[in-house]
């Protein structure tokens, strides 16, 4: 199998089911509760919260343990809203992840007004027109940092700054950026921040949200006073700790992942813009992750070369996983390139630290066959 879809999930790193183990097993304590084979446990969240704080630049207190970077986003959304009751208004953008996309939806069938930004052809978005759509009535701007199915990369700071600068909070989804690019919410004006734990090598179903000292919470999840009262359930020890680790290990490689993916990743993308016809990059060449690359194959279903991909062992999707069950064409393709039809006919390849330059030529060998075969398929068709 060639892996491709790491921006779709990872696998859990040797390490981080190491650190795990002991709290699936002999440590399987409640951390609330009053003797110590329970509370022991408080020390161990501690350490992880540290492990997420550090990755990130934030303070220990800001961050705030969640089931998925889905619940982050939108207890993010709800939080803002809740602080600010009068203000209707939200501002995102048109290429968010459906965690973000389909709450606003929700929202706007109980009176909420969205304003969804639009991106240029290159999946890049203007920062006056995040400027025009602030109104008095905003409650929060949600503007992602970077995109799942492009890998496109928002201008955070100055969307920050403007925020800031018109007293609104600012939320962003940094799933993707975590772990590829620098992250230090010292460093600009974001009040909520979501993250994940199986996009970085840790657990599914463990998340966590920055929350900035100032900024005001309010749970989305009510229960128990676990999380500070801002977030209600038992802790997940173990995938606590998992992310914990997946956070320390995501750091210490953090200074290495540009120099060792991108190169792979360039050459992946050469190989096959050289040796296909007719096959077109989305998203800015440069504003962008260096793990991942979208390309349209024009006159190709994506399905079609999803399908021979996965005969030959490459796992690529067609836009993000959350969606894949549906038929619906690529909500990001469709806002870069509304005409045409390559919000249809575009594959996502996302690399990660693993993947290997036998790797890359191999998928691109196999991507050039399958494309090849399927347009043969096609002119065969028009023949008879
Ligand atoms: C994967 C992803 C999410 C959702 O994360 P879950 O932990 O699976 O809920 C949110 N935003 C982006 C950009 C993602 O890629």
């Amino acid at each position: 199998m060639i892996y491709l879809d790491h921006n779709a999930t990872t696998a859990i790193l040797p390490e981080v089911l190491e650190a795990m183990m002991p709290y699936f097993t002999s440590e399987w304590g409640n951390p609330s509760s009053s003797y110590k084979f329970g509370s022991k446990l408080k020390s161990v969240i501690a350490i992880a919260r540290e492990h997420v704080a550090e990755l990130i630049g934030a303070h220990p207190l800001e961050i705030i343990f969640t089931s998925c970077a889905t619940e982050s986003n939108n207890s993010a959304i709800h939080a803002a809203l809740r602080a600010h009751p009068a203000r209707r208004h939200i501002v995102t953008s048109a290429v968010e992840h459906s965690s973000v996309l389909n709450y606003c939806m929700a929202l706007e069938t109980e009176g909420y007004s969205v304003t969804y930004l639009p991106v240029d052809r290159d999946g890049l978005l203007k920062l006056a027109d995040v400027e025009e759509a602030i109104t008095d009535e905003t409650a929060v701007v949600s503007l992602m940092w970077a995109n799942n199915e492009t890998g496109v990369l928002f201008p955070v700071k100055h969307i920050g700054e403007i925020c800031r600068s018109r007293g609104i909070p600012y939320h962003c989804d940094a799933v993707q950026a975590a772990g590829k690019v620098p992250i230090d919410v010292k460093g600009f004006p974001v009040d909520y921040l979501a993250l994940t734990g199986h996009k970085i090598h840790a657990p599914k179903g463990i998340g966590a949200l920055y929350v900035r000292r100032k900024a005001l919470m309010s749970p989305f999840v009510y229960g128990g006073h676990q999380e500070r009262s801002l977030r209600g359930g038992t802790e997940n020890v173990p995938l606590i700790v998992g992310l914990g680790k997946g956070a320390e290990l995501a750091r210490k490689h953090l200074p290495d992942y540009e120099k060792t993916v991108r190169p792979l990743r360039d050459t992946f993308e050469e190989d096959i813009l050289t040796s296909i016809p007719n096959a077109e990059l989305n998203g800015d060449k440069e504003q962008r992750l260096s793990n991942t690359t979208s390309l349209t194959f024009h006159g190709i279903e994506s399905e079609a070369l999803l399908i021979l991909l996965d005969h030959e062992g490459v796992c690529a999707s067609s836009g993000s996983a959350c969606l894949a069950d549906s038929d619906d064409p690529s909500h990001v393709i469709k806002a870069m390139k509304p005409e045409g039809l390559a919000a249809r006919q575009s594959i996502r390849f996302s690399l990660s630290r693993e993947t290997t330059e036998l790797d890359v030529r191999s998928a691109a060998t196999a991507v050039t066959n399958s494309v090849a075969q399927l347009r043969l398929g096609l002119s065969a068709a028009c023949v008879n």
